[in-house]
C-alpha cells in the first residue's frame, strides 16, 4: 500500500466537543483513509492526522473552525516511507540502530545476543501469534544479588511504531555492555524481561504490505483484518479509549485476549507478576509519558509517587520533547 500525497496535519482541539468530534472521525477512519499517527486525549493535546489526499478538502474546511488549530506537518508522508531505510542484511554482525530492521533479524539478533551472553540473558518464547510466529523475549540477569524485582518492558505492540523495537534491541545491549557506573547498578539492581516485538504478524505485515499497519492479523470481519493488541488486555477491556467496530485501528476484539498474542504474553506476564516492580509499554509517536488510568481519572494507589518519577524523568536533557499526561 502506498501513501502518495497523503498529507500530516497537527491538530489540537480546544474544547469537549471538538475532542469527541475527533473521536468519532478516529473510529471512522477505516473507511475515510485517516491514519492517526496519535491518540485523542483531551482539549490541549495535539493529535497527528494523516489526510488522504481525497479528503483533503473536506479536512481543511474542518481547519477552519474556531475549535481547532492546525499545522502542516508533511505534505507527502511516502517520501519519508521511502527514506526510512530498512537493512537488507541478516546477521547479528549487521545489527545495529542505523536502520530498522526485520522481525527476523530482530529475533536472529537476540538469539546470538543469548549464545554471546548466555551467562546473563535466556532466551524466552511466550507463545505462537496467530499466524504462527514466535513471540521472543529475554530475560536479564547479571551479577547475583538477591531479592531482585524484575522490569518488564513489552514493545511494538502496535505494528507500525518501528522505533520501539529498535529503543527496546538498544536498552539490551546498554544493559550489556555500557560501562557507566550508573547503567551498571540499574543493569544489576533488577531483573530485566525485554519483548522487543510483542505483534509479530502485525509488524511483518507492516514491513511486507502496509507500513501504516497497526494491528494484529486476525480476521475481525468479513472486510477487516486485525484487533488492536494493547485494547484487547483483559483489565477494564472496552471501557475506554476502544472501540467495537471490527474495522477501526482501536477495536479492542470480540472479547478479551481474543488474539493469541495477547493471550500467550498475559500467561507469560501472570507466571513473573508477583516479581515486578515496573511495567513499561514503549509506543510511538508522540512524546509523552502516559501513567494509568486509562478507563477513569481515579488515581494509581501510588500515583503521587509515578508522577514524582514521570516529572524526574521528563526532565532528563535528552527527553526535552516531553509532556506528562496523567
Ligand atoms: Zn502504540
Amino acid at each position: 500500500m502506498r501513501f502518495d500525497n497523503h498529507t500530516l496535519y497537527r491538530i489540537s482541539p480546544k474544547t469537549k466537543e471538538m475532542v469527541q468530534f475527533l473521536k468519532n472521525m478516529e473510529e471512522l477512519a477505516y473507511s475515510t483513509g485517516y491514519n492517526f499517527f496519535s491518540g485523542v486525549h483531551q482539549e490541549g493535546v495535539p493529535v497527528d492526522i494523516l489526510v488522504p489526499p481525497k479528503e483533503l478538502e473536506k479536512f481543511k474546511e474542518i481547519l477552519e473552525h474556531d475549535d481547532i488549530d492546525g499545522v502542516l506537518l508533511n505534505t507527502n508522508i511516502q517520501e519519508a516511507i521511502d527514506n526510512e531505510g530498512v537493512s537488507a542484511e541478516v546477521g547479528a554482525s549487521n545489527f545495529g540502530w542505523n536502520r530498522y530492521h526485520t522481525y527476523d533479524e530482530i529475533s536472529q539478533w537476540l538469539r546470538e545476543m543469548v549464545f554471546n551472553y548466555d551467562d546473563k540473558l535466556t532466551l524466552l518464547n511466550a507463545g505462537r501469534t496467530f499466524e504462527g510466529r514466535d513471540i521472543l523475549g529475554v530475560k536479564l540477569e547479571i551479577g547475583n544479588r538477591r531479592n531482585r524485582r524484575a522490569v518488564f518492558i513489552e514493545v511494538n505492540i502496535h505494528a507500525r511504531e518501528w522505533v520501539t523495537s529498535a529503543t527496546a534491541t538498544y536498552i539490551l545491549n546498554q544493559l550489556l555492555i555500557n560501562q557507566d557506573a550508573a547503567v551498571r547498578e540499574l543493569a544489576e539492581s533488577y531483573v530485566w524481561y525485554i519483548f522487543p516485538v510483542a505483534n509479530p504478524d502485525g509488524f511483518v505485515f507492516s514491513h511486507t504490505n502496509n507500513r501504516l499497519w497497526r494491528k494484529t492479523r486476525t480476521r475481525s470481519s468479513i472486510l477487516c483484518f486485525g484487533t488492536d493488541p494493547n485494547r484487547n488486555w483483559p483489565y477494564q477491556w472496552m471501557q475506554g479509549g476502544a472501540s467495537n467496530q471490527p474495522c477501526s485501528d482501536i477495536y479492542a476484539g470480540p472479547r478479551p485476549l481474543s488474539e493469541p498474542s495477547t493471550a500467550a504474553l498475559s500467561n507469560f506476564i501472570d507466571t513473573v507478576g508477583q516479581d515486578l516492580i515496573a511495567y513499561i509499554s514503549f509506543h510511538s509517536y508522540s512524546q509523552m509519558l502516559l501513567l494509568p488510568y486509562e478507563h477513569t481519572t481515579r488515581h494509581l494507589d501510588n500515583y503521587n509517587e509515578m508522577l514524582a518519577i514521570g516529572r524526574e524523568a521528563i526532565t532528563k536533557p535528552c527527553l526535552e520533547d516531553m509532556e506528562l499526561h496523567t
